[in-house]
C-alpha cells in the first residue's frame, strides 16, 4: 500500500458495527490530521439482527447488507482478509485479496474489530451436516433450503422421505435461534398452502436447548413471550435437551430419540474470529484482552471491541460485555475516540454502557421485547422492534420499508435462486491465520 504521506495511519480491521461505526468517528476527529484505513472481508455491513427476516423470505438479502465503500468517505477501504498481524515487531498488517493476490500496509494505531464466527461443539457428525446462521449467504441459503425441502417432500413417494424433508431442527434458544425458529416456522406455513400435496402433512419446526427455557440469556419474561407464541404456532420447544450425533437424514438427541430430518440449523452462539488465535496477544474466553479503554495492555498502539474482545463491563464489575450489536456500535465510536486521543485530538474515556433491553422479532405482529426493563409483547413490541431497526440501520433503510410494505400489500415472492450450495457455508470455520 502507498504510504500515507507522512500522516500517522489508524488500521481498522473488520468493519462490522464496532468497526464501522469506529471510522464513521475517526474520520471526524482526526480529518486531515491522520490516514485512516478500514479492511474487510466483504465490501458491505451486515445488519445482523435483519438476517432471521432474509431466511423467513421476507426480506431481500441484499437489503440488509450497506456498501461500504459508499458509506465510509474519507477513509481508504480495502476489500480483503487479514491474515496476520506482526503486533510485535514490525507494527504490520497482511491481507488475502478475494482473487488470490495480497498486500501489506504498516499501522501506527490498530483496532481490531473482527467479530466472531459460528461456534461448533465435539459432536460427531454436527461439522458435515450442520448449517450456521452468521453469514448473508446462510440466510439465503437457509431460505433457499426451506422451500427446496418442501418442494422436494411434495414430490416424494416415501412417506418416510417426506416427513424427514418436513422436519426442521433449530438448536440453541438464544434470540438467533428463537427467531429463526419463528420466521422459518411462517415461511414454511406460507408455502405448504401453495402445495396442495403437503396439505394434511406435519410440518414439523424443533427448536432445542440444553437451557431449561427458551432466551435464557435474557429476561424471563422475554422466554414466556416467544415460548407462548411459538407453541401456539406448533413449534416443539425441547429444552434440556441436546444433540449427541448427527448423521446422514438423522439426528441423535440425547434422550435417545432419532429425528429424521434433512435440516439442522445451528445457533448455539458466536465465538471471536479465529484471526484472534493467531495474533501474538493474551486472550481470555478467547476474546483479545483489553482494558476498559479497549487498549490492549501489552500493545500500547493496538486497541480491540466488538465480539472479538473482552472489553471489560464496568456497570457489572468483574464481567465482560455481551456479543451484541448493542455494545458493538457504541464501542466503536468510544475506541475511535480513545484512539483519536492517543493522537492529541480529545481524551480518552472508559467505555460504560448499561444494557436498554432487547428486542425479540418473532415474525408476523409478535415480539418479546424489553426496551428500559418495560416487557411488551404483541403489535406494539413489533411495531417498536421494525422502528428500532430502522432507526438502527446505517443505510437502505428505505429498501426494507418498501420490503415490508410490499409483503402487507401481497404475499411475498418465495422462490429458490439455489445459487449457494450447502458446501460453501460450512459451519466450520475453524482455521487460525497466523
Ligand atoms: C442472527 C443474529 C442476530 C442478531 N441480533 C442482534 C440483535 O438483535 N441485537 C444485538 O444487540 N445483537 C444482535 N446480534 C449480535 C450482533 O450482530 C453482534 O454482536 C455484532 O455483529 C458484533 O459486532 P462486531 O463489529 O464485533 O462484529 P461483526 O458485526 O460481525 O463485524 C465483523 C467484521 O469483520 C470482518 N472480518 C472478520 N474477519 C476478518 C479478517 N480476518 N479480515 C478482514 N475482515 C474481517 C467481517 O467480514 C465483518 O464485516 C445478532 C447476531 C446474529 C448472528
Amino acid at each position: 500500500m502507498a504510504e500515507s504521506g507522512g500522516l500517522p495511519r489508524i488500521v481498522i480491521v473488520g468493519a462490522g458495527f464496532a468497526g464501522f461505526n469506529a471510522a464513521r468517528e475517526l474520520s471526524g476527529l482526526v480529518a486531515g490530521a491522520a490516514e485512516i484505513v478500514v479492511i474487510n472481508s466483504t465490501d458491505y455491513l451486515l445488519y445482523l439482527p435483519l438476517m432471521p427476516q432474509v431466511a423467513g423470505g421476507l426480506l431481500e438479502p441484499r437489503h440488509i447488507c450497506v456498501s461500504l465503500p459508499s458509506r465510509l468517505r474519507g477513509v481508504r477501504f480495502v476489500l480483503g482478509t487479514v491474515q496476520h498481524v506482526d503486533a510485535r515487531d514490525r507494527q504490520i498488517v497482511r491481507w488475502d485479496s478475494p482473487e488470490g493476490g495480497s498486500g501489506e500496509c504498516h499501522y501506527d494505531r490498530l483496532i481490531l474489530t473482527v467479530g466472531s464466527v459460528n461456534k461448533l461443539l465435539p459432536i460427531p457428525g454436527l461439522a458435515e451436516y450442520a448449517h450456521g446462521f452468521r453469514s448473508i449467504a446462510e440466510a439465503a441459503y437457509l431460505r433457499d433450503h426451506i422451500i427446496r425441502q418442501l418442494e422436494l417432500a411434495q414430490i416424494a413417494a416415501d412417506p418416510a422421505e417426506r416427513e424427514a424433508r418436513c422436519t426442521f431442527l433449530v438448536v440453541g434458544a438464544g434470540y438467533t435461534g428463537t427467531e429463526v425458529a419463528a420466521q422459518g416456522q411462517l415461511l414454511s406455513t406460507r408455502l405448504v398452502r401453495r402445495m396442495p400435496r403437503l396439505r394434511n402433512q406435519k410440518i414439523r419446526w424443533m427448536l432445542i436447548d440444553t437451557a431449561p427455557r427458551v432466551l435464557p440469556d435474557l429476561d424471563p419474561r422475554l422466554s414466556k413471550t416467544a415460548h407462548r407464541v411459538l407453541r401456539r404456532r406448533g413449534v416443539e420447544i425441547r429444552t434440556g435437551q441436546s444433540v449427541t450425533e448427527v448423521m446422514s437424514g438423522e439426528v441423535h438427541m440425547s434422550t435417545g430419540e432419532k429425528v429424521a430430518t434433512r435440516s439442522l440449523i445451528w445457533c448455539v452462539g458466536v465465538r471471536a474470529d479465529p484471526l484472534v488465535d493467531g495474533i501474538d496477544l493474551e486472550t481470555t474466553k478467547g476474546r483479545l484482552v483489553v482494558d476498559e479503554f479497549m487498549a490492549v495492555p501489552s500493545a500500547a498502539d493496538i486497541y480491540a471491541c466488538g465480539d472479538c474482545a473482552a472489553v471489560p463491563d464496568v456497570t457489572r464489575p468483574g464481567q465482560i460485555c455481551g456479543m451484541t450489536a448493542q455494545h458493538a456500535v457504541r464501542q466503536g465510536k468510544q475506541v475511535a475516540r480513545n484512539v483519536a486521543a492517543s493522537l492529541g485530538f480529545g481524551k480518552p474515556e472508559r467505555y460504560e454502557h448499561r444494557d436498554l433491553g432487547f428486542l425479540v422479532d418473532l415474525g408476523r405482529a409478535a415480539a418479546a421485547i424489553n426496551p428500559l426493563n418495560i416487557p411488551l409483547s404483541g403489535p406494539p413490541a413489533a411495531a417498536i422492534t421494525r422502528g428500532y431497526h430502522i432507526w438502527s440501520m446505517a443505510g437502505n433503510r428505505g429498501r426494507v420499508l418498501a420490503d415490508w410494505t410490499l409483503n402487507g400489500l401481497t404475499p411475498p415472492e418465495v422462490t429458490s435462486l439455489d445459487v449457494i450450495s450447502g458446501k460453501s457455508v460450512p459451519l466450520d470455520v475453524d482455521h487460525p491465520r497466523s
